[in-house]
């Protein structure tokens, strides 16, 4: 019983592991296409009679046509929204000073790292600005009073002559 119970459990972690790992595949790989990304070769798997022929042929013949350089007969996966989206498209990051190209990348990169921190610097900056400006629109009025009432430099000035 005991061994059944083991069996049991040991194909269901397997099951989530195996679906764990195709939603890592297709978030990694297959969401994120770009020249870093290896393509992606599916198998027919879901006649296990078949296995070798529908799997293990397939995917030695695509591993062999790798190690020697060329391109696979079979076709790589690629996911259908992919063509909706403009891959060419041309984005400028005012705050990187960068161009990028493709949607996909575009929206990977506001959300990136290095973006993110040219954000916070760029903030940073403009509430700098700010209380700059703030500062200028007092310092007229200051200057204003200092005139009526001289500035000690001036009136030092003035007094050294006569002494
Ligand atoms: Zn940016």
């Amino acid at each position: 019983k005991l061994q059944k119970i083991g069996i049991e459990s040991l194909k269901q972690v397997t099951k989530r592991y195996a679906r764990k790992q195709n939603r890592w595949v297709k978030n990694r790989f297959l969401n994120r296409p770009g020249p870093s990304v290896p393509p992606v070769y599916g198998l027919e798997v879901s006649d296990v009679s078949k296995w070798e022929e529908s799997v293990l042929e397939p995917a030695l013949e695509i591993v062999q046509s790798f190690i020697q350089g060329h391109k696979p007969v079979a076709a790589p996966v690629k996911m259908p929204c992919n063509e909706m989206e403009n891959k060419r498209s041309y984005h400028m990051c005012d705050l990187c000073d960068r161009i990028i190209i493709g949607d996909r990348e575009w929206a990977a990169h506001i959300k990136s790292k290095s973006h993110l921190h040219q954000l916070k610097k760029r903030r940073r900056l403009d509430s700098d600005a700010a209380t700059a400006i703030e500062n200028q629109s007092i310092s007229p009025d200051c200057d204003k009073e200092l005139k009526e009432k001289g500035s000690p430099e001036q009136n030092e000035k003035e007094l050294k002559p006569s002494v």
